[in-house]
Order: C-alpha cells, then sequence, then structure tokens
C-alpha cells in the first residue's frame, strides 16, 4: 500500500507538546501532512482582530521552523476550509484528516460542516479535545442545566476534575518526496503584519511561539505563583503569568500547564500558593461552558432586561476612552497599554470596561469590539464574559449599581502611580498625593510642575459623582 499521508489541520494549536492531533496522526506510522488553512470569513462576526493578526504571523514563522527541524514541512493554504481540505485530499491519496476541535460557536459549525463534507467523499476524520481541560457540555448543575454562577461551577471542577497526561511531542517518518511537490503559499503572502507601524512595540513585550510559552510558564512557576493571590490585583508588578496570547493561539496547552502546576497532586486546588491560579485557568473553562450553552451572548446580553438599558451613542466619549483620553488616569494608562503592547492587566480590563459602560453609558458591545481588534489574547468567551460581567448584564456579573470609583481603584491598585506614569507620561512629574485626581491639583502647582490639567493632559471626561447618579437612575428604569 502507497504511504498516504494523514492530513492535520492545524488552528490555533501551533505546538509540538500535547498536540493529539499531530502526535496521533504520527503514532499511525503514515507520513503526515499539517496544513494551516487562512479563512477568517469562517469565524463568523468575531473573525480574527488586528492585534490576533500579528501574533499568528509570527507564530506560525515559529511553528512552521519547529516541524522544518524535524523534516516536516507545515503547508499554507487559503479557504473555503472545505475546498482546502478536499483538494488536498485529492491530490495526495490521503484517507485520513486529524485536527484538535475547538469549542468555540462559529468555528464548531464550520468544523461540522467540513467533517460531513471529507466524510462524502468517504474520508475518515478524528477531532481531539486538547483546548479545554473538559467537554464544556459536560459540566451541569444537579438539575442538569448550565451553571451561570462561577463558585458552584468552580466547587464541582473541582470535585470531579481528572487531566488526562499531555501527550508527548511527535516522532515524525521523514517527509516522502511524493509530497514535496505540495504547493504551499508562504506565510508573507497572508498580509497579517499590520501596514502601519502600530504593531512595533509588541516585540518589546512579546515573541509568540511554543518555546516562549513554555520559559514563560516555567519562569512564572520559579518567581510568582507563590505570590500570585497578593499580587495578581496590582497592575505595576508582574503579578499574573501572561499566558493569555499563547494560551488562545495553542502554543501551551491548558493540560501542559495543569499538570506542571498540580505535579498530579490532586489537592492542588487547595493549596494557597496554587490553587488561586489554576480557579483562574477555570475562569476560562467558565466561559467556554457558558458560550457554549448561550451561544448568543456574543452580541445579546445574558439577562434581557438590559436590552432595554438606554445605552449612549456618543462617538466623541468612545473615541477617547479608546485613544486613552478621558482625563481618569488609571483608565487612560490601561487604554494605552492595550494600544501599544496588545494587552491590558485584568483589573485594568475590569476598571475601563466599567468605566465605558457605567460612566460613558455605552454599549458593552462597543468595548468588546475594541477590545477584540487590539487585544493580542482576544479569544470570544473570554471577551464575553469579561464584558457583559462588566457592565452587568452577564451571568455571575458584577451588579449594575457596583460602579468602580477610577480614582479609588487607582490608589487601591496603584498607590504611588508607577504604572500610570509608566503608560501616561506627561502625568510624571504630578505628585504621588493628585497622581489619579490630576484635576484636583492647585493652578500654582501646575505650573510649577509644568502640567497643565486641561491642555496637556485632559479633564475628566465626565464628573464621576453625576455619571454615576446618572448610570444608576438609567439602572433604576430597566430594573423595574
Ligand atoms: C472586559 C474584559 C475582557 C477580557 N477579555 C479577555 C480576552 O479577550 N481574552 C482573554 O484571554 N481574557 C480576557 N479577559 C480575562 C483576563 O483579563 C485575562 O485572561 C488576563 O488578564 C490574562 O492575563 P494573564 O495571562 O496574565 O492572566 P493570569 O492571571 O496569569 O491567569 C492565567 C490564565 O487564566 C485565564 N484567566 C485569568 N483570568 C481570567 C478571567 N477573568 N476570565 C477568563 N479567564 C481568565 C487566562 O487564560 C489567563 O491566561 C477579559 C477580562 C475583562 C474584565
Amino acid at each position: 500500500m502507497p504511504d498516504t499521508p494523514i492530513i492535520v489541520w492545524i488552528r490555533r494549536d501551533l505546538r509540538l507538546f500535547d498536540n493529539p492531533g499531530l502526535f496521533h496522526a504520527a503514532e499511525q506510522g503514515r507520513s503526515i501532512l499539517p496544513v494551516f488553512i487562512w479563512a477568517p470569513y469562517e469565524e463568523g462576526k468575531w473573525s480574527i482582530g488586528g492585534a490576533q493578526k500579528w501574533w499568528l504571523h509570527h507564530s506560525l514563522v515559529s511553528f512552521s521552523a519547529s516541524l522544518e527541524e524535524q523534516g516536516i514541512r507545515l503547508i499554507i493554504k487559503r479557504g473555503p476550509s472545505t475546498s482546502a481540505l478536499c483538494d488536498l485530499v485529492e491530490e495526495t491519496g490521503a484517507e485520513s484528516v486529524f485536527w484538535n476541535a475547538s469549542f468555540e460557536p462559529a468555528e464548531k459549525a464550520r468544523d461540522t460542516q467540513v467533517a460531513n463534507a471529507l466524510h462524502e467523499k468517504g474520508i475518515e476524520t478524528i477531532q481531539w479535545d486538547t483546548q479545554l481541560l473538559h467537554d464544556p457540555a459536560s459540566v451541569l448543575t444537579g438539575k442538569g442545566t448550565p451553571y451561570k454562577v462561577f463558585t458552584p461551577f468552580w466547587r464541582n471542577t473541582e470535585r470531579h476534575l481528572v487531566v488526562s497526561a499531555p501527550v508527548p511531542s511527535p516522532r515524525f517518518k521523514p517527509e516522502p518526496d511524493a509530497l514535496s511537490s505540495i504547493k504551499s503559499l508562504r506565510i508573507e503572502e497572508l498580509k497579517l503584519l499590520p501596514i502601519l507601524n502600530w504593531a512595533d512595540e509588541f516585540h518589546d513585550v512579546w515573541t509568540p511561539g511554543e518555546q516562549t510559552a513554555s520559559s514563560r510558564l516555567n519562569s512564572f512557576l520559579d518567581h510568582a505563583i507563590a505570590d500570585y493571590n497578593e499580587n495578581r490585583d496590582f497592575p505595576y508588578m508582574d503579578g499574573t503569568s501572561m499566558l493569555s496570547p499563547h494560551l488562545h493561539f495553542g502554543e501551551i496547552s491548558p493540560k501542559t500547564m495543569w499538570h506542571q502546576i498540580t505535579q498530579e497532586n490532586p489537592s492542588a486546588t487547595k493549596d494557597d500558593k496554587k490553587g488561586p491560579y489554576l480557579r483562574q485557568l477555570i475562569w476560562r473553562e467558565f466561559s467556554y461552558h457558558l458560550i457554549h450553552h448561550f451561544p448568543h451572548t456574543a452580541e445579546n446580553n445574558l439577562r434581557e432586561s438590559f436590552d432595554r438599558f438606554p445605552w449612549s451613542k456618543n462617538q466623541d466619549a468612545l473615541v477617547r476612552w479608546q485613544k486613552g483620553e478621558t482625563g481618569y488616569p488609571i483608565v487612560d494608562a490601561g487604554m494605552r497599554q492595550l494600544w501599544r503592547t496588545g494587552w491590558m492587566h485584568n483589573r485594568v480590563r475590569m476598571v475601563v470596561a466599567s468605566f465605558l459602560t457605567k460612566h460613558l453609558l455605552t454599549h458593552w458591545l462597543e468595548g468588546a469590539k475594541w477590545f477584540w481588534d487590539t487585544l493580542v489574547d482576544a479569544n470570544l468567551p473570554n471577551n464575553t464574559m469579561g464584558w457583559q460581567w462588566a457592565a452587568g448584564s452577564g451571568a455571575d456579573a458584577q451588579p449594575f449599581f457596583r460602579i468602580f470609583n477610577p480614582m479609588n481603584q487607582g490608589k487601591k491598585f496603584d498607590p504611588q502611580g508607577i504604572y500610570v506614569k509608566k503608560w501616561v507620561p506627561e502625568l510624571e512629574a504630578v505628585p504621588q498625593s493628585f497622581i489619579h485626581e490630576p484635576w484636583l491639583m492647585p493652578e500654582q502647582q501646575q505650573q510649577r510642575i509644568n502640567t497643565r490639567i486641561g491642555s496637556q493632559y485632559p479633564k475628566p471626561i465626565v464628573d464621576h459623582k453625576e455619571a454615576r447618579e446618572f448610570a444608576l437612575a438609567s439602572y433604576k428604569n430597566i430594573s423595574k
């Protein structure tokens, strides 16, 4: 029998270690043909944003180099996925296509269509679960309904979760000559990098790829996980793992992380040091659980009463929020960190999201769309849950009437203004006592330190107290 290859459809699983699709294909003893298909329109309304494209470009370069070291080529094709795969099947005589499953609604629907088309041609397809620690449909309340509140979801997970061991990196057979004629696009031809120099600074913070993901985890385990619970809320510290984009692109699997952190100890979730971090990984699982059971919530409020909320359509306010020019230092620092690095600290994500939806009364979808385009870790389940939580319209949400006070958030989580001064350098000379409310600085002092509020840095876009009262009144109307 000729050595027909197994096609492995590569998606957001750009790694060799714990990649079951690749591993099991290689284990069959056949040659394998990994293919990445560029078809962003198949992701529905939430097709890949600008910052993620930057990441994808570099991640593909890194992954393709790792395969190349093993004598395997990554084939790049343009979609539609069905026709690209059917053409490859025809060209190579392949009888099987393997891939790692996606749990995001549009991708899942697309995968079903692709699988059906391949089955019609008599091609076997096998999908492996690796994006999550467990199937998001498998965890249900005692009544058989989905969870809407995190804590009981977490308790259930803690009791029942068994995470199987990650699979090793595959051992490939050398690529046979017959496959060397398969044509591939060059990664550059996908034109994923921004034309303007927007993402130039991303390289200062990020190196996409499996190797960096792994070393970031190791370094976090060596230096930061023990203090994670104490430090994770302070944006000026390196208190969190910053693994979110690596996880999103599958450069590291949650299973690998879980195993490395727990070291096979089932009670690690109760551990004071590691437990809080493991709990965050389960927040990720929870967001997939929610989007699986309530797929409409990517665009619609989970709490329907919010459909009547009188959102403002003030475009100018939205643009000032996007640019980090609201006059509230902690908000502006966060929005500028996002623009310049493609990432924002979780505490500040909560603050800026609350500010947009409650102080500026702008629909959470506007914020979700901006995050989608600018975050390197933009991820539909997490982004949807984060925004609906902040707006008060989602599952287990921050109640609408709890409105973050941006001055107090700044004072509590960035008391010396280190984070603010890093991202809003025009406030460099402002003393600590005014750093989170610089508009209160007396005229003379502004003159002395050459920092004019209203010209060098904006005055607050809205008055906190008035905005708060207006938001509460608006909420009262929908909660009647
Ligand atoms: C408005 C808003 C929007 C958000 N949008 C996204 C998004 O598009 N993509 C995204 O990955 N996260 C999103 N988050 C969640 C969270 O802010 C990020 O996961 C976190 O900041 C990533 O940094 P880290 O890797 O250092 O996290 P760590 O604190 O080191 O946590 C480790 C991992 O746990 C998961 N995690 C941590 N916190 C959360 C959380 N609250 N919800 C779900 N998973 C979590 C992430 O995968 C993260 O990488 C959003 C939060 C808010 C409030």
